[in-house]
């Protein structure tokens, strides 16, 4: 392998409707930071929940955690406060991409936000062509477009086999938050 191949960034895609698209992002991140790389996460839809990582993020060397949005269930059409939040969460995206301050950053939740219709697909398709070659992208969701498939060079499909939910088991701390 070539020195310029290994200083390629890389992009990910984890989608599919099965659990583990976030915790495998963050494993990434954690064992990215052990090589001391520094890794900003930026979480669409997130803002308001209590999920566990935002809240050990500034207890970890070189890993930042920024949650935007109401929550990551928008039922019915999505609010103007809604589009708000995704356009400051995609603005801090593009800062982040551009400052060339992160060896990775981390789209949580980016495709359903382009699914609800917050987020235009063909921005996120100019800010991809725009990352700096050495930054490793990671963007996670459920049903990603396939415009973003055909640019990543990563896609791992998590499919839902069984989930307690359909036993009735609500979302559980430190499991699924
Ligand atoms: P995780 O964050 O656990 O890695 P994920 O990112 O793959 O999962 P999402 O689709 O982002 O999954 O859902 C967030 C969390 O909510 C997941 O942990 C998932 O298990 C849980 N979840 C998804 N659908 C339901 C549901 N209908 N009822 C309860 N929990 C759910
Ligand atoms: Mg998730």
């Amino acid at each position: 392998m070539t020195k310029e191949i290994e200083k390629t960034g890389l992009i990910h895609v984890y989608t599919g409707n099965g659990k583990g698209k976030t915790t495998a992002a963050l494993g990434l991140a954690l064992r990215a930071a052990g090589h001391n790389m520094r890794i900003c996460v930026i979480m669409f839809l997130k803002g308001r929940s209590k999920y566990g990582e935002k809240n050990i993020a500034s207890q970890i060397n070189n890993i930042e955690i920024y949650a935007y949005g109401e929550d990551d269930l928008i039922i019915g059409n999505p609010a103007s406060k809604d589009f708000e939040e995704a356009e400051e969460a995609f603005n801090h995206a593009r800062h982040a991409i551009a400052s060339k301050k992160y060896d990775i950053v981390i789209l949580d939740e980016l495709t359903h936000a382009i699914n609800l219709g917050l987020i235009q697909l063909k921005h996120v398709m100019e800010l991809i062509n725009e990352k700096p070659i050495e930054l490793e992208l990671i963007i996670t969701g459920r049903n990603s477009p396939s415009e973003l498939l055909n640019v990543a060079d990563y896609i791992t499909e998590f499919n839902e086999k069984k989930h307690p939910y359909r036993k009735g088991i609500k979302a559980r701390k430190g499991i699924e938050y």
